[in-house]
């Protein structure tokens, strides 16, 4: 089973020409209300992709509500420890440009109200988890008390650091896997990451840096140029694996790296390698990106496979 432990939001979406300056007004050009949160996706995309998967959130008793549950319920993903609060539900204000530049804010609501005694109360589910998936999107003690619950449970702890935020020690050393695209990676290392085209020995070097934060096994996804597996713990020579991205038409890339994460959390939980999750991952998040929006747009495990024959 995997168990994703974090956000739903409601993805309010505004399209537009160009995006205003602060203080400025500018006339949209459509509105789309979506079903979004970054560990609400990963759910989505995991079940699609064939997984066993429960999601452990909070909305609020709103429209917004009803209809997040009603998208991740429909995926096949169990949400009975997704609780209602008297918060709203998490929105996320997104405002869309005509070259697909974005802004974006995030208000918690409900997600906000997430919190360790929800973790404890998900143990029936936590304790059979292969896999526990979470991100920044809710507060940093439900992170590492699920983290924790996982660790104990001899589940991976996948860890996807975004939106990016500094981490305690203690979690980044709860964490088996750290997903973070190259943005991140900067963020935490303190220092800029070498692109696509690096030699392996600049990405031994990176590797190293992660190590010694006390990260052993990074996915680091670089967009439309693929990713990279960093994997200290594996023998020398398979250190550093090369992910090229699968060459697609992309139309929208919003959710690609949440389609990434919930494809990676079903190998793992399935027992493929890091290198082979990635290499899987690369087709399912390539693929979501050849439709318009997010969760609707996830493949299931049939699409994958067709693509990975071909
Ligand atoms: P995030 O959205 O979290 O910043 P990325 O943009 O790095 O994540 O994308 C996550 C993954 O999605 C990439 O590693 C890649 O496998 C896939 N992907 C993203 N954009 C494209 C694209 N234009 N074509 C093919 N694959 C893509």
């Amino acid at each position: 089973r995997i168990v994703v432990v974090g956000s739903l939001n409601a993805d309010l979406t505004i399209y537009c020409d160009r995006l205003p300056q602060p203080g400025e007004t500018v006339h949209g050009n459509g509105f789309a209300v979506n079903p979004g949160g970054k560990s609400a996706n990963q759910a989505v995309a995991a079940a699609r992709l064939g997984g066993h998967v429960s999601l452990v959130g909070a909305v609020g008793e709103d429209p917004n509500g009803a209809m997040l549950e009603a998208s991740v319920a429909g995926a096949g993903v169990d949400v009975s420890h997704v609780r209602t609060s008297s918060e709203p539900t998490g929105v996320a204000v997104i405002a869309v440009d005509a070259r697909g530049e974005n802004n974006i804010i995030i208000s918690a609501g409900a997600n906000g109200t997430l919190s360790p005694a929800d973790v404890a109360g998900a143990a029936d589910v936590l304790d059979g988890a292969a896999v526990v998936s979470l991100c920044l999107e809710v507060s940093t003690e439900t992170v590492l008390a699920a983290a924790q619950a996982g660790h104990d449970a001899g589940a991976t702890v996948l860890l996807n650091l975004s939106p990016y935020a500094e981490i305690p020690a203690a979690l980044a050393g709860l964490a088996d896997v750290l997903l973070v695209n190259a943005h991140e990676a900067a963020q935490f290392l303190g220092t800029p990451v070498p692109g696509a085209n690096a030699s392996v020995a600049d990405w031994d070097g990176v590797r190293d840096q992660f190590a010694r934060h006390g990260i052993q096994q990074v996915l680091m996804t670089l967009g439309s140029e693929g990713s990279v597996v960093l994997d200290s713990l594996a023998p020398a020579a398979s250190r550093v694996t090369l992910v090229q991205a699968t060459a697609v038409a992309a139309v929208d890339t919003t959710g690609a790296g949440d389609a990434f994460t919930g494809a990676v959390a079903v190998r793992l939980a399935a027992g493929d390698a890091l290198a082979d999750a990635a290499a899987f991952a690369s087709v399912a998040a390539a693929l979501a990106t050849t439709r318009k929006g997010t969760q609707a747009a996830y493949p299931v495990a049939a699409d994958v496979e067709r693509r990975l024959r071909s």
